[in-house]
């Protein structure tokens, strides 16, 4: 048997999400809730949200919110779905059996399924001769060829069943890829799956294909582990008697050191991300490259950009690098265009959690600003202000500036905090520090680094650190002038 291409119905443009609400959101299903909606704002069409939640051991309680929660503050919308509401619904699957189980009635009767009555011990039993075999794992299809009869005959006497769909005994089934185009597989690899299991609850592989025609979706965005499910689901779309939407299988995303995006190698989680202080912005951006380029290959891309110009023409089917220095390079990005205020704001409530208080905003204000240029995530704010609140203990030899003696830097530092203690309390900023303080050292022809540097180290008790008139301005007189006394001892 061969089936070719199928035409899209109508020319409504539907794209849907269809989790299962499992815990937290994978990056990698980010990118494809992304790439759904994406292509359907730049098609002009309606994205919707599904939960997938028929596999009820894998299911965490609050999942399906906390899911809404997350891409929410990423920014993506849905125009329709579970939270939402429309027309479709329900838009949960375990408010949706009565559907499933009149489908599957449908579909027995018109051969493309049938019951199997097969107990889970020869099941196993014949998947262990599979394996001493070294014969793909298979159901035998013992049951496909019990009679009407005798099924009604079982099903009356009360024995436990599934439903399993009956796949094409030999040939080719050739289904269609947007990104792919044509791919062929032999019949005689297809298992014949379980649609509907023993306690009346249906597969992935029944109830999503069902749900995608019911609500009339379109195009399907997944991921590339579902191509080995694919002749399976166009052949029950055919067994049916419906139309398939059009597939895009979007391609892996892999560690930079290749293999699979695992817990074992960092974060694969978004909420992860935001914890640490990741921007909405740069992840989206960071995820819209994860197998989409535009034609000129820009690398600066908001949302609503992207909506704009998002086509499945940029997408490829090798393999997407994750790859976190690329998020930082973005999370950087967007943090410096914020403006110092909104920064103290995103910071302030990482500081506080680890009980640094501030006097004043513009204390916090100040803190920001000394760390800006490093913050690579917001979350980084707490060790890169750590020195201002508490003095690192240091070597005194740190003081010294290449090869002046610490005796010699003594000195110059006690020269300094005279000069220092001179200056005015409201005098007390970087620019009329850094004036004085050069003015004074070249009007004794003096070197720079043979007082800046002492007192930056005296300041930070750092070896690398911001200069020493922002710290200076940032801690204030009181606390810069303690600072140097304590070098001195
Ligand atoms: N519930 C499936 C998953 O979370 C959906 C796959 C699909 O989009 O068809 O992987």
């Amino acid at each position: 048997m061969r089936i070719f291409g199928y035409q899209l119905g109508g020319n409504k443009i539907r794209f849907r999400f269809a989790p299962s609400p499992t815990g937290l959101l994978h990056i990698g299903n980010l990118r494809t809730a992304l790439f759904g909606y994406l292509l359907a704002k730049s098609l002009g069409g309606k994205f919707i949200l599904r939960l997938e939640d028929t596999d009820q051991k894998r299911e965490v309680a609050g999942a399906g919110d906390s899911l809404i929660k997350i891409l929410q503050w990423v920014g993506i919308k849905f125009d329709e779905g579970y939270g939402v509401g429309g027309k479709y619904g329900p838009y949960l699957q375990t408010e949706r059996l009565n559907i499933y189980d009149k489908l599957s009635t449908e579909l027995l009767a018109k051969g493309g399924a049938y019951h199997c009555f097969c107990t889970e011990d020869r099941l196993t039993a014949m998947r262990a001769e599979q394996e001493k075999n070294k014969q793909a794992p298979r159901y035998d299809r013992l049951c496909r060829s019990l009679s009407p009869e005798e099924v009604k005959k079982r099903v009356a006497r009360g024995e436990k069943f599934v439903i399993r769909q009956a796949m094409p005994l030999s040939g080719e089934v050739l289904v269609h890829d947007e990104l792919r185009d044509d791919i062929k597989f032999r019949a005689e690899d297809l298992d014949d799956q379980v649609l509907i299991k023993s306690n009346g609850i249906p597969t992935y592989q029944f109830a999503n294909i069902v749900d995608d025609h019911l609500m009339e979706i379109s195009h399907v965005t997944r991921g590339d582990e579902w191509l080995s499910s694919f002749p399976k689901n166009i052949l029950l779309y055919q067994a049916f008697g419906w139309t398939p939407p059009k597939f895009i299988h979007l391609p892996l995303i892999m560690n930079k050191g290749g293999g699979k995006l695992s817990k074992r190698q960092g974060d694969v989680y978004v909420e992860n991300y935001r914890d640490q202080g990741y921007l909405p912005e740069a992840i989206i951006n960071f995820c819209a490259l994860l197998g989409w380029h535009s034609k000129d290959d820009k690398e600066i891309w908001t949302l609503t950009e992207l909506a704009k110009s998002f086509s499945v023409s940029g997408m490829g089917v090798s393999p997407a690098i994750f790859d976190l220095e690329k998020l930082d390079y973005y999370n950087g990005y967007y943090l410096r265009k914020k403006p110092l205020s909104e920064l103290a704001d995103l910071c302030r409530p990482y500081l506080e959690v680890v009980g640094r208080k501030f006097n004043t905003q513009a204390q916090l204000l100040k803190f920001v600003a000394l760390a800006s240029d490093r913050l690579k995530k917001i979350g980084d704010i707490v060790p890169l202000t750590d020195f201002l609140f508490e003095l690192p203990k240091y070597e005194p030899e740190l003081l010294c500036w290449k090869k002046i003696s610490l005796k010699q830097t003594r000195l110059n530092m006690k020269e300094l905090e005279e000069e220092l203690k001179k200056i005015k309390v409201n005098d007390w900023t970087k620019e009329y520090l850094e004036k004085t303080l050069l003015t004074w050292i070249k009007d004794h022809n003096y070197k720079n680094g043979e007082y800046l540097g002492p007192l930056r180290v005296a300041l930070t008790g750092l070896k690398n650190s911001p200069g020493p008139f922002e710290v200076a301005e940032a801690l204030g007189q009181e606390e810069s002038l303690r600072r140097i006394a304590l070098s001195l001892e």
